[in-house]
């Protein structure tokens, strides 16, 4: 099915009979010397490869964009008009409510709660930096880089359960209406990181419309891979800017995206996206840091699309490169852990992530189990605020990077540690 598999709790059973058989299995595992590595989101070299007509673009005497602008001169706060029109349209929103700006997302977010605490966001009634607390809801599993913006701005974390519909909607509405100190929600909306669930447009509804305490209350939807589909199945954003809009709570959704994923992780285009209101609030103090973006790498993106249907065709062929290994993640997994009871997965429709949820209290020794036999994972935890994840169990699993060959010998591995650690549980 291409729908996910939703993460259930995976029941310890009985497996202690084949402790020593795991045993031994996994002793031929440490004895292949292997060094393969899951950890991290990163595009493969050949998918970067895709991309490597930028290198040449815009090319030596072209600099000239739309309107006569001089791309290699100061200006053009907003980003250029070319890229952001391409945009705009894949990620459903209106051209002069999207900012095209430098490399990374993570920054735009990264600055955005900063400015937040420092300046208050429209609607706001002082600083947050000025509330004695403040506070985000972080649906887990979710991204660990998230967390960490949180933990290092001294914002408290409280946690929702994930559903395959995006963010536990009933959940977050209950802790909104009463705890004025809560001014944010982090979402993937689609293809969430790690789980893949895609925000329905009912929970999407939910989300723009429910009555908050605080009355500057924001979601963070981190549009990250809103076009990046491993099927035929493309799944649609629901549009939360218009829903929250319609909803008489215009200012409430800050959507983020990237092409980190689409063209060069460390040189492609960062994008918000927001209400007039915070996109002006947002624009005032993005001018006292900067003069103006990176115009000359908008160009060349630009002109390497050429238009939104040029990047639908560009992300089919690194659709090409993913999709197998993503089948590779889940087939493994049924064919060694099906039926066994040790382990639910989720089996994405797009996005970069497996997300495993083990017998509870072992996802940490799967871990370890795992890089003794030399693969490495994200740590146990990682998908978790400050790190822990109070079940143990959840692990994340990221198939871009290594070729083929590799993910399908690491994920054979990574099932072995699964079970053995389940086994010792059983046994223990
Ligand atoms: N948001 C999510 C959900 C991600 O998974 C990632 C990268 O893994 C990012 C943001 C980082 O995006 P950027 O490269 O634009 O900073």
């Amino acid at each position: 099915s291409p729908e996910p598999v939703p993460t259930a709790a995976a029941s310890a059973p009985d497996l202690g009979a084949r402790l020593d058989d795991l045993r031994r299995e996994y002793a031929a595992l440490q004895a292949r010397g292997l060094s393969l590595d899951l950890t991290r989101g990163k595009p493969s070299a050949e998918q970067l490869d895709l991309s490597d007509a930028l290198l040449a673009l815009p090319g030596e005497g072209v600099h000239t964009a739309e309107g006569g602008t001089d791309t290699r001169n100061y200006g053009g706060l907003a980003g250029l008009p070319e890229l952001r029109r391409i945009f705009a349209e894949l990620l459903g929103v209106p051209v002069e409510q999207l900012l095209a700006q430098g490399n990374a997302s993570l920054t735009l977010m990264y600055d955005t709660v900063v400015q937040a605490l420092l300046f208050g966001v429209p609607g706001s009634e002082r600083p947050w930096s000025r509330e004695e607390q403040v506070t985000f809801i972080c649906p887990v599993p979710g991204y660990d880089r998230h967390f960490a913006v949180c933990e290092e701005l001294g914002i408290r974390m409280v946690t929702v359960p994930m559903t395959p519909d995006g963010p536990d909607a009933e959940a977050v509405a209950a802790l909104v209406a009463d705890d004025p100190s809560i001014k944010g929600l982090w979402t993937v909306p689609t293809y969430g990181n790690p789980d893949g669930s895609v925000v329905s447009e009912a929970v999407a509804r939910r989300l723009v419309s429910m009555p908050t305490a605080a009355p500057d209350f924001r979601i963070f939807w981190d549009n990250a891979y809103a076009v990046h589909h491993l099927t035929e199945h493309e799944a649609k954003s629901a549009n939360a800017i218009d829903l929250a809009a319609e909803a008489g709570n215009p200012d409430r959704v800050l959507m983020f995206a990237s092409t980190s994923k689409i063209t060069f992780a460390g040189s492609g285009v960062a994008f918000f996206a927001s209400s007039p209101a915070n996109v002006s609030w947002f624009t005032k103090h993005l001018a006292i840091r900067s003069i103006g973006p990176d115009k000359v790498n908008h160009l060349r993106h630009a002109m390497f699309f050429g238009d939104a249907d040029g990047v639908r065709a560009h992300m089919r062929k690194h659709r090409e490169i993913l999709a197998p290994k993503f089948s590779a993640v889940t087939s493994i997994l049924e064919s060694r852990l099906g039926g066994a009871g040790v382990a639910a997965w989720t089996d994405p429709d797009g996005g970069y992530f497996v997300s495993v949820d083990v017998v509870p209290g072992t996802a940490s020794r799967v871990v370890t189990l795992a890089k003794e036999a030399g693969i490495a994972l994200t740590p146990a935890g990682a998908t978790f605020p400050y790190g822990r994840d109070p079940q143990d169990r959840n692990i994340r699993l990221a198939p871009s990077m290594p070729p083929l060959e590799e993910v399908q010998v690491a994920m054979d591995g990574v099932a072995t540690c699964i079970l053995l650690a389940a086994a010792e549980a059983a046994t223990a």
